[in-house]
């Protein structure tokens, strides 16, 4: 039998105990309804949040963790830039990262991105069409050609993200813009993936389709391989006849001193 993939689902969880609305939609925190919405057997599913010690990332439990779960909003800041440098290098290593929509500015995406990751913005609680755009995509499996949200945050292009992103989702708002919505990414060994939908006060992350992507999110991240990244010096596997000499001397010296 396969063995568990082991996720961990970070939350600012700031939202749920300071706004009415998000706390009747949420009362356990949108990480517990997204743990509840994606459980299956073969999902090992741990919470994490802020304002637990080490913002519940101990070592302990990124070493534990093959896919991370990142939500966060207005207290991106509060994130220790230690942390930060941490998830970083276990991506690079080859731990799985999703970033769900306003992670577009938390520490780790920007850091991983290299790039301002800003967009476009409007609360007007509009209709989003989620298009599917790479039905043979891992991510996109079960998923029809579109799927609506009725009720949502609307952020628009252009998303400052880099160009080797691989989009499987464009959005397309009532107010009129479009969004790469769902994009892939390699970094390292790790693979990230930036889904929108989610603002808190809409119940979007009880809607099937969106729990459906992020179930499926989980399995395409999950590391093929976990490996520390090293720079090692190293022998020819067959004879050089055509060493360089002055090379050799040279390469020598830096080495002495
Ligand atoms: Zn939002």
């Amino acid at each position: 039998m396969c063995q568990k993939i082991h996720v961990t689902i970070w939350n600012e969880f700031y939202h749920e105990k300071n706004n009415a609305r998000v706390a009747s939609l949420y009362p356990d925190g949108l990480h517990k309804a997204i743990a509840d919405g994606i459980a299956a057997d073969d999902l090992d599913i741990r919470l994490a949040s802020l304002d637990e010690p080490e913002c519940g990332l101990t070592d302990a439990v990124l070493e534990q963790t093959d896919v991370l779960i990142w939500w966060g909003h207005c207290r991106h800041a509060d994130v220790p830039d230690e942390i930060v440098r941490k998830v970083h290098r276990k991506v690079l290593e080859g731990m799985g990262l999703l970033v769900l929509h306003s992670g577009h500015f938390s520490k780790i995406f920007k850091s991983l991105m290299g790039t301002n990751c800003s967009l476009r913005w409007r609360e007007a609680g509009e209709r989003e069409r989620v298009w599917n755009i790479d039905p043979a995509h891992p991510i996109t499996q079960g998923i029809g050609d579109y799927f609506e949200l009725p009720h949502v945050e609307m952020y628009g292009e252009r998303f400052d993200i880099p160009s080797d992103g691989h989009v499987v989702f464009i959005s397309w708002y009532e107010g009129g813009e479009v969004f790469r919505s769902g994009v892939t990414f390699e970094r390292g060994y790790g693979k990230i993936f930036y889904f929108s939908p989610g603002h808190e006060t809409y119940p979007i992350y009880r809607d099937a389709n969106v729990l459906r992507v992020l179930g499926n999110a989980v399995r395409w991240a999950r590391p093929l391989i976990r490996r520390e990244h090293i720079c090692p010096k190293v022998e020819a596997l067959e004879e050089i006849r055509s060493e360089d000499p002055a090379a050799t001397a040279r390469a020598g010296v830096v080495q002495s001193l």
